[in-house]
């Protein structure tokens, strides 16, 4: 009897982790023998990051160090970034009065850039409907509501990106209102992608593929030496698989879209995305749009703001800008048509020739 119990409180036990850890080992190996990627994963901003590297030859110390370079890179951004940590270097931003605040060189870069996206979407990007967001229960705090018409007016006129100006040389931002407050989801994750790049060429990698809450950045081939393909996911929160697969080479896609995030009152859906110009979250038929581009913060921003246009609007807006989307619609009948922009197939197609293979020069 005592035989037996004490096999049972430490040998199975043991047995068990000992089988969970040959599973892990078993599998990592496996996965690297046949696709050539290893893949790194952990949580950031509320989602998940996750890595691929296309060096089957990695040593595990060296993969460790990447482990680690990739969890400080996007904790850093989340520490400064976070609308949902008190002490986040936004945060401390949003509390403060009307007096030149002193920024760090990601802020104050991430800020323009919001800037400068504000201005290209017509005012439909806009970080500073965070107290809209908020309102509606999106953001950190109150559950989800709908607010009043007059808290809706009250709220609109403490929003308004042309209440920050930036000063570059000081590297100070001033807010004209002191209740104008931030909200940087919108762009923060593609940010956050843009570093987790720039360390990993730091590192000497050039054939990667980033991917943080949606927003992906690749370089360079995939394990079997092809163009990375990325899937788009099907605009239905029950159905979480690719829908169209997108080749992406030396760039950035960001997907905006309700089907990933979306609260419910009373039985009705409301995105989390807010139109600036009514205060209150966008209702169209757009199901999703995907923005490529160099940048993935930019990516993040545009495709949030074409979101806001809609599938008019952001279209027209976007063929003008020569902007790469890809806007997928959902017809009355739950059907899906996609209505991608010039720019958007010329980029695919400037892709699909860079995947032939070299002519053989005889
Ligand atoms: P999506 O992938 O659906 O665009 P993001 O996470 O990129 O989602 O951006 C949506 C988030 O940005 C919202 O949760 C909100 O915090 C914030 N946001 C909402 N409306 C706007 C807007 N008009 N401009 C900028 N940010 C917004
Ligand atoms: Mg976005």
């Amino acid at each position: 009897m005592e035989g037996a119990s004490a096999l049972r409180r430490f040998l199975l036990p043991a047995l068990f982790v000992g089988a969970l850890f040959a599973l892990l080992f078993l599998r990592g190996r496996n996965d690297v023998a046949r696709t050539g990627e290893w893949t790194f994963r952990g949580p950031t901003m509320g989602t998940a990051w996750t890595v691929k590297i296309a060096d089957p030859e990695l040593e595990e110390e060296t993969r460790d160090a990447i482990e680690t370079t990739i969890q400080q890179t996007v904790a850093l951004v989340d520490q400064r970034m976070s609308n949902w940590k008190d002490d986040s270097e936004l945060s401390l931003l949003n509390r403060h009065d009307t007096s030149p605040y002193p920024v760090s060189g990601e802020l104050l870069g991430v800020l323009d850039m919001a800037i400068e996206i504000h201005r290209l979407t017509g005012g439909a990007f806009d970080i500073t409907v965070g107290p809209l967001v908020n309102a509606y229960g999106f953001g950190p705090g109150d559950p989800p509501r709908i607010p009043t018409e007059d808290e809706l007016k009250d709220l609109m006129a403490r929003t308004g990106l042309n209440k920050l100006t930036l000063n570059k040389n000081a590297g100070t931002a001033t807010k004209k209102h002191t209740d104008l407050y931030f909200d940087l989801s919108g762009i923060a994750k593609g940010f956050a992608v843009d570093q987790v790049a720039a360390a990993l060429e730091e590192l000497g990698h050039a054939d990667y593929m980033i991917e943080i809450g949606g927003e992906i950045r690749t370089r360079g081939r995939n394990g079997s030496g092809e163009i990375w393909r990325i899937g788009v996911e099907q605009p239905d929160p029950t159905l979480r698989e690719a829908g169209r697969i997108i080749p992406l080479l030396d760039t950035a896609m960001a997907t905006s879209g309700e089907y990933r995030n979306f609260i419910e009152i009373e039985g009705v859906r409301y995105s989390h995305t807010i139109d600036p110009r009514t205060g209150k979250p966008i209702d169209h038929h757009l199901a999703s749009v995907s923005v490529l581009h160099q940048s993935c913060a930019t990516a993040d921003g545009v495709a949030t703001g074409l979101n806001v246009l809609g599938p008019d609007e952001g279209y027209e807006l976007a063929v003008k800008h020569g902007i790469a989307a890809l806007f997928i619609l959902e017809r009355s009948n739950g059907s899906l048509i996609e209505h991608a922009t010039p720019a958007f197939e010329a980029t695919l197609e400037r892709t699909r020739e860079a995947q032939q293979p070299d002519p053989v020069i005889p």
